[in-house]
């Protein structure tokens, strides 16, 4: 028997989605697991019940990601229940699509705020922590479109492109004490936030992916799995497109 302590990850954005499919994947590996949601409350406690077993424990927390102070409280709660935190995927993520000419303020920030100021949010807070045990897994979802672009869609591009370079020089500050950062891009995922895509523009999106499908929200979650394992402990600061082929 090892005498290592059961090892913790912490998922923004667990309650639904390529989230929640990485909780039901980390806890089934074996991890604990804390993770944030915004407002699906109910979703996220019966998740967090159905998972947690006498092997490992799932917890769910509500904390808006997009806030700095409320991130801070959520890393100080994950390490009070669970004494540490080996590895934080930043998952947490919105849309508001619209074409530049009728994109408001407001969809701006809020976007850039909820998908990559929570980034800078959440890793900073885990910093410490990740310093004192001497490594940690940082995983941040961007997409494909923070590479490729995509018409209706440049705050959501411009966020997801700013984890990439967030994720590359993290990866350089803290490489030196063994934590690792890399990002992952998913292409087409099936989720509630392609599922609000209009049907002719989903085909047309099919013609396009090499591999003839959207991914499933479990492809992303086995990729986050490798990332926070023992089998990749020589990558990081790099940026793994998951995305059947569409973007190669
Ligand atoms: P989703 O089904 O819409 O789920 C989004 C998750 O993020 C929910 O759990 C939601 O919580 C949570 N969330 C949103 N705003 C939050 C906030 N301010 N604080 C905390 N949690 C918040 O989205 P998804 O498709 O699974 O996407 C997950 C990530 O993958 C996102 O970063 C997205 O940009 C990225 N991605 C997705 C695709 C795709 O095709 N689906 C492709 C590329 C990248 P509530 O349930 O409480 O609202």
């Amino acid at each position: 028997m090892s005498d290592s302590p059961t090892p913790t990850i912490l998922v923004t954005g667990g309650s639904r989605g390529i989230g929640a499919a990485i909780v039901r994947r980390m806890a089934q590996s074996g991890w604990n697991v804390a993770f944030s949601y915004r407002s699906s409350a109910d979703s996220a406690e019966a998740l967090a019940a159905e998972l947690s077993s006498d092997g490992v424990s799932v917890k769910a927390y509500a904390s808006d990601a997009a806030d700095f102070e409320q991130a801070g409280q959520l890393v100080d709660a994950v390490l009070k229940d669970f004494g540490r935190i080996d590895a934080l995927v930043n998952n947490a993520g919105i849309t508001r699509d619209n074409l530049l000419l009728r994109m408001g303020e407001a969809d701006w920030d809020l976007v850039i705020q909820t998908n990559l100021k929570s980034v800078f949010n959440l890793t900073k807070a885990v910093t410490r922590p990740m310093l004192k045990q001497r490594g940690g897994s940082i995983i941040n979802m961007t997409s494909i479109v923070g590479m490729i672009g995509q018409a209706g869609q440049a705050n959501y591009a411009a966020s997801k492109a700013g984890i990439i370079g967030f994720t590359k020089s993290v990866a350089k500050e803290l490489g030196s004490r063994s934590i690792r950062c890399n990002a992952i891009a998913p292409g087409f995922i099936e989720t509630d936030m392609t599922d609000a895509l209009p049907e002719d523009t989903k085909a047309e999106y099919f013609k396009q992916i090499p591999l003839g499908r959207f991914g499933k929200p479990e492809e992303i979650a086995d990729v986050v799995h490798f990332l926070a394992s023992g089998h990749s402990t020589y990558l990081s600061g790099q940026v793994l497109s998951v995305c059947g082929a569409l973007n190669c």
